[in-house]
This record gives structure tokens, sequence and C-alpha cells, in this order.
């Protein structure tokens, strides 16, 4: 039982730069988050060794009484969380809870409606060599190219058109909140099963900042460690008539053996995540990201040819608009890298760039909030980030001398709030 460090110094080494990466940089991709260490350390414990194949109380496995109470504790507290009559906590990842969704409600060679990959949908939603796009007959709705905002006339004379046997409703990079009511009414009116992945915005739901979809759809999908928090992992919810479909697409349909140590972890961000703290801090997440896209609308953005996707946003993430600048997605991300600001180039709609350039930044405030980030901060890192999009929009590249003086004040916000202070 010698230590990492002892058994193997080159992973040792490279976690511990890892971590001195997160403590001393800004990170700001929108689905990322930090863990919190209560969560980390029931995902580093002795359930990694666990088989459990089937679920609590039906196992295909012995000595499971210990692992039962853990998923059963998983599952109680998510289904309160949501408010869903039933859920599934095994999948290992939001891909996974997506596909095992779409086993149980479909056969292949069904129509599927998902929002465009270029126009903010997920992979697992239709994209053409994803699982969804390769099974499925997949009809992709859009954004309107005049707001920018999901076209629910489109997606209605769609679902009339093709007679979908799902829609699928959620989204990776959109900054405005979805309209579940009219989802439902669409699907209604063509007997479709509705689907709401709330991978981005779960965090928020559970905070009780953004609709919950849970009233409306027939399943909700999600991920459980963007704005939740929590270990890397999917989980499904649903109403209860889909339970034993769900479970058995699941496992044995998608996967084999639980992962029951991100299970308890998952137990552990659910049980955070109805406490008041989390709350609050998710209020934070949306101040943040209002401050950003704020600051990024002010005259001096506009003059660089740079604004934001919607002319705002009402979740944790701000969508940058570079399709009228000099400055493509790839300059904006590597110049805010130089700076130790992370984030992610993104295609925006409508885009005139290949998707490896792009003409977007997708900028998000979860891993700050979860950092201590109030306004005061994010009002500073919003000035930051406006600064080196505004100083590298002429050349592509930002200015070394402006890069030292960014990075200084990146340096001072990363400072004042110190990430897993036990760990270094
Ligand atoms: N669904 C949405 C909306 C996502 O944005 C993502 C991840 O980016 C996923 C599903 C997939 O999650 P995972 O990466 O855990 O497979």
């Amino acid at each position: 039982n010698a230590s990492l460090a002892t058994v193997d110094a080159d992973v040792a080494a490279a976690v511990a730069q890892e971590l001195h990466r997160q403590q001393s940089t800004l990170e700001m991709i929108a689905s990322e988050n930090f863990a919190p260490s209560s969560v980390m350390e029931a995902q580093g414990s002795v359930l990694t060794n666990k088989y459990a194949e089937g679920y609590p109380g039906k196992r295909y496995y012995g000595g499971c009484e210990h692992v039962d109470v853990i998923e059963q504790l998983a599952i109680d507290r998510v289904k309160a969380l949501f408010g869903a009559e039933f859920a599934n906590v095994q999948p290992h990842s939001g891909a996974q809870a997506n596909a095992a969704a779409m086993f149980a409600l479909l056969n292949p060679g069904d129509t599927i409606l998902g929002l465009s990959l270029a126009h903010g949908g997920h992979l697992t939603h239709g994209m053409k060599i994803n699982f969804s796009g390769k099974l499925y007959k997949v009809v992709p709705y859009h954004v309107r190219e005049s707001d920018l905002r999901v076209d629910m006339a489109e997606v209605e004379a769609l679902a009339l058109e093709h007679k979908p046997k799902l829609i699928v409703a959620g989204w990776s990079a959109y900054s405005r909140q979805l309209d579940f009511a009219e989802f439902r009414r669409i699907a209604d009116l063509v007997g479709a099963y509705l689907m709401v992945d709330m991978a981005h915005f779960a965090g928020l739901v559970a905070a009780g900042l953004h609709p919950n979809p849970v009233p409306y759809a027939d399943v909700v999908t999600t991920t459980t460690h963007k704005t939740l928090g929590g270990p890397r992992g999917g989980v499904i919810l649903a109403k209860e008539e889909y339970a034993k479909k769900i479970n058995s697409a699941v496992f044995p349909g998608q996967q084999g053996g639980p992962l029951e140590h991100v299970v308890a972890a998952k137990a552990v961000a659910f049980k955070l995540a109805a406490a008041p703290e989390f709350k609050e801090r998710q209020e934070r997440v949306l101040q943040g990201a209002k401050l950003l896209a704020d600051r990024l609308l002010k005259d001096d953005v506009a003059a660089a040819g740079i604004s934001v996707v919607n002319g705002g946003t009402e979740v944790h993430l701000v969508l940058v608009d570079l399709r009228h600048s000099e400055l493509d997605g790839q300059q904006g991300e590597d110049a805010l890298h130089k700076i130790g600001i992370t984030v992610n180039r993104n295609a925006v709609p409508f885009d005139p760039r290949p998707p490896m350039v792009s003409s977007g930044l997708r900028i998000g405030t979860p891993a700050l909030a979860a950092r201590g980030f109030g306004a005061a901060e994010f009002t500073e890192v919003a000035d930051i980030i406006a600064t080196a999009l505004i100083a590298s929009a002429g050349t592509g590249t930002l200015p070394g001398d402006t890069a030292v003086e960014l990075r200084a004040r990146v340096t001072a916000l990363a400072e004042k709030f110190p990430l897993y202070p036990h760990l270094s």
C-alpha cells in the first residue's frame, strides 16, 4: 500500500501539475466545476473494488449490502432534489445516460428531433457519427437567424412533417432558457416522447433558479459534474411508467457493473445540492454570467466587432460572438489561455468559420463560483476578459506587455480564493 508518488512518480507528478494548474488559473469552461473534497473522498474510496451488477436489493453479486444503502441514498436524494418519480443513477456519463434513455424509448431507425450541433446541441442529440446519428433518423431543429433563439415554430413544423418518436430538448452551448411547456405541447401534438437533457443547467434547476423540466418531460437526463458540481457521471430521471424499461436499458442494455464509488460521490453531491449554500452559490453563478455579458456588451468591446450571442444570458454561460471580428475563436481562446483564463472556442450559429477555428467562445462561471467568486471578482474577471479580447482583436495575438499585466490580475484573483489548499 505504497503511496502514488512511490509507486508511480510519473503519474503523481502530472497530477500535482494539474492541481497547480487548477489552483493558479481561472477555470471558465462552462461544463466544468470543482468537486468538493467530500465528493472526491467518496469517489476515491474502497467502493471502487465492488461489483454490483443489478439494482439495490436485486444484485447479481454477493456482498452488496453496503453499496445497496449508498445507491438507494443516491436514488432517493436525486428524486427529491428534482421532484422526479424515478431515477437511475448508474450511467457512467451524460452520453451514456442519453444512449440508455433513447435505447429504452426507441428502436433503431426511429426518428428523433434534436437541436443541431452547429446551433448549440450536443453530439448525442443526433450528430452524424455519434450513436444517435447512426442508430436513429435525425431531424435537426435550429435557432432563428434574427435573434439566435430556438425556433419553436420550426420545431412544430418539423414535428408535424416528420412525426418523430422522440423530441430532445437541451443544449451544450446556448444562453437562454427553453420553453418546456411548448416542447411538451408539440410532443403531444404528434405523439412523441419528450426528453430533456439538462446536463448543463441541472445545478440551476436544483437551486430553483431555472425552470424544472421534470414535470413536462417523459425522461430527463443529466450529467452530475457540470453546474451540479459532483463527480463525472450521468443520471436518468423519468416518470414511473418508464422505470423498468430504463433500468434494463442501462443494465444490461448499455453497461455492466455500476461504478459504486461514483454513485457514492453522486449521493454526496445530491445532498450538498439540497443545502442552502448550494443555492447561494448558484445565485453567484448566474450573477457572474450576467456581469460578464454586461461587460462584453459595452462600447469598447463592440468597437472591436465583438458581441454576445443572444444579447445576454439567463444561465451559467456567455457565448461570445466573434463573427464580425477579426479575432477568431482559436485566437480568442489562445489569448485568454496566455493570461491564465481557460475557456473553449465554440461554433456560434451561422458561423462563417470552420468548427476547428470557429467564431465563438463559451465562457462559464460555475467553477469560479465554487471557488467563492462574488460580484466584485466577477466584475474584475469580466474586465480582464474584455481587455484581453479587445487588445487581441487587431493582430490576433495578445501583446506581451498587456499579457503580463492581465496575468498579474488573474494571479491576484486566484490567490484570493485558494483552491483545495489542503492538497498542496
Ligand atoms: N448532454 C449535454 C447537453 C452535454 O453538454 C454533455 C457534455 O458536454 C453531455 C450530454 C455528455 O456528457 P459526458 O461528457 O459526461 O458524456
